[in-house]
């Protein structure tokens, strides 16, 4: 069902087909799909099939040059553009998405390799996010307080940065992006946005829909490439705020290089999610919220439920688990009875069988070998079957290292109190749930658990986006979260006024003591 008014408009991803039957990817600059004069190309793959969907550049320097300068030159005017207008170009931008979904659905299950209902989901959260900067006049209020002194008023307004960059990750290619750039310009900055590498299509599309809703060339510039591009913009002076989503190691880099540099940063890493079962939980409904959030999206999610913690009896829980695990039907993203897809490279299918291989060898047990998965027709795909390990220490690499892959780790506890200990021994803090049918249980671990998002019978507790992504300690660095009334506060300034307007001065009676609020 088409919003009325808006045309369906079938967008493809910016590609030229080149003489070898592979697509390129472009850049977008100025408002315009350009191709990329770079001499150096990654090959993207279909992770389903490994073969080659496009060819991503490296953009040269001067196409990112390019890129910021546009941004810098478009800021002029859209910064100087009303709340209004610019809510209203998002009322159309989130109608655009709204009717496109399904062709960015596939694009991501091509490129990333999820199912569609995943991608679509993808689509669907970073919708949100728009939806929310549909009410950026009422966000975009400052405050006020009258009389703080003879005819004197205080009051603030948000005023935009400049340009601002975002680097994404590959596992979520349309709601990362629209994590940053619809709230960075909404408060009036203009944006350079990296998308993975190994999937910028769906961001590609996204930014041409912008185009299409009336955002001026140049207020939002796509440019490609992986270190020196993220490097680039953690480096460029007219690029003040910088937004990152990624691993640890790229994150702290980012971090560390864009705050030398006298940005404002914030930056989303890694996590190990824990969950929390409790004997007196919802048994079938826990044991297939676990299997959703363990498994769903190839474990490559960073809010999976990755690691469980079984209380007490509920250890006995765990041949239900697995039979739950076993009942998920492992594919191509695009077939509509598969729940689980490809992870997105051989290289990362490698290393997760490596953390699960370590896990044997330190004397974890293998409790659900999903190694050798294959499916039929799809025989060169980057698939892992569910996997579940049990008798894990928190000493071993399964339970440090975040896997990114369909792999539940299980420990066990004694106590709630044990539980909380563990995952408040852990380095991350993204988010965790608890399964109980207890208020007081629960309160207990809302309170003491140390993460940044909390779910009670909710395995994956990402915020709706009139909150902000909460995550914390080793998951994020900065101070500002991403969406809601953070995300405001890290795209603007606030300028305070002090201001006094006396009659007496209009008439040029006004005494001429200087006095400050405080001393009259
Ligand atoms: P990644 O760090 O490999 O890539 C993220 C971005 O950084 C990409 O654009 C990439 O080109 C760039 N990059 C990669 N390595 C770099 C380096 N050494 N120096 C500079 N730039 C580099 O991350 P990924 O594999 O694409 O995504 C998965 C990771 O992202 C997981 O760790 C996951 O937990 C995390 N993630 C976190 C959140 C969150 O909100 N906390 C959300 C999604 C993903």
């Amino acid at each position: 069902m088409l919003s009325r008014g808006i045309s369906k408009v079938n967008f493809k991803c910016q590609r030229v087909w080149s003489s070898t039957g592979a697509a390129t990817t472009k850049i977008y600059i100025d408002g315009k799909a350009v191709e990329s004069k770079s001499n150096e190309w990654i090959d993207l793959h279909n992770p389903a099939t490994n073969e080659v969907v496009t060819k991503v550049p490296k953009c040269t320097t001067a196409e990112m040059e390019n890129a910021v300068a546009s941004a810098k030159e478009a800021y002029k005017s859209w910064s100087r553009t009303t709340p209004l207008h610019r809510q209203k170009i998002m009322f159309k931008y989130r109608s655009i998405i709204e009717n496109n979904l399904k062709e960015l659905a596939k694009n991501i299950t091509t490129e990333q390799g999820k199912t569609l209902p995943d991608a679509e989901g993808d689509v669907f959260r970073g919708l949100q996010v728009v939806d929310h900067c549909c009410s950026i006049p009422s966000m975009l209020m400052g405050e006020t307080l009258s009389n703080v002194a003879t005819d004197m008023d205080i009051y603030s307004y948000r005023t935009p940065l400049g340009v601002t960059g975002g680097i994404v990750p590959f596992n979520f290619p349309a709601m990362i992006p629209l994590w940053m750039f619809p709230v960075s310009i909404s408060c009036g900055n203009t944006c350079v946005i990296k998308p993975s590498e190994r999937d910028p299509g769906a961001c590609m599309m996204l930014v041409e829909m912008l185009t299409e809703a009336g955002v001026p060339p140049g207020v939002v510039n796509v440019i490609h490439g992986t270190h020196d591009a993220v490097n680039f913009i953690c480096d460029h002076p007219d690029i003040k705020a910088v937004s990152f989503v990624g691993s640890d190691i790229a994150g702290k880099h980012v971090y560390e290089r864009a705050c030398k540099n006298g940005k404002r940063v914030q930056s989303n890493m890694g996590a190990k999610n824990h969950g929390v079962v409790l004997a007196d939980a919802n048994k079938t409904k826990a044991i297939s919220q676990i299997a959703g959030a363990a498994f769903g999206a190839a474990g490559q999610r960073c809010m999976a439920l990755s690691t469980v913690i079984l209380v007490g009896e509920t250890k006995n829980w765990l041949p239900q688990i697995k039979e739950r695990a076993q009942q998920l039907k492992v594919g191509y993203g695009g077939d509509p009875n598969v729940d689980v897809g490809p992870v997105i490279s051989p290289q990362s299918k490698k290393r997760i069988l490596e953390i699960v291989q370590s896990a044997v060898d330190e004397g974890a047990t293998l409790y659900l070998d999903g190694r050798n998965a294959t499916v039929a027709g799809y025989e060169k795909g980057n698939f892992i079957a569910p996997t579940i390990i049990t008798d894990v220490k928190p000493h071993m690499r399964c339970y440090k290292e975040e896997i990114f892959g369909p792999v539940l780790v299980c420990l066990t506890a004694n106590t709630l109190d044990e539980a909380i200990d563990i995952i408040n021994a852990n380095p991350y803090g993204n988010g965790t749930a608890l399964f109980t049918s207890n208020g007081a249980s629960a309160r207990q671990f809302i309170h003491q658990v140390d993460c940044g998002q909390v779910g009670i019978n909710v395995p994956i507790p990402v915020p709706l986006s009139m909150f902000s992504f909460t995550g914390t300690r080793g998951s994020f660095q900065g101070d500002l979260h991403f969406f809601g009334k953070q995300a405001i506060q890290f795209y603007t300034e606030t300028k305070t006024i002090t201001a006094q307007w006396s009659a007496a001065d209009a008439s040029g009676k006004g005494d001429d003591a200087i006095s400050m609020p405080t001393m009259r």
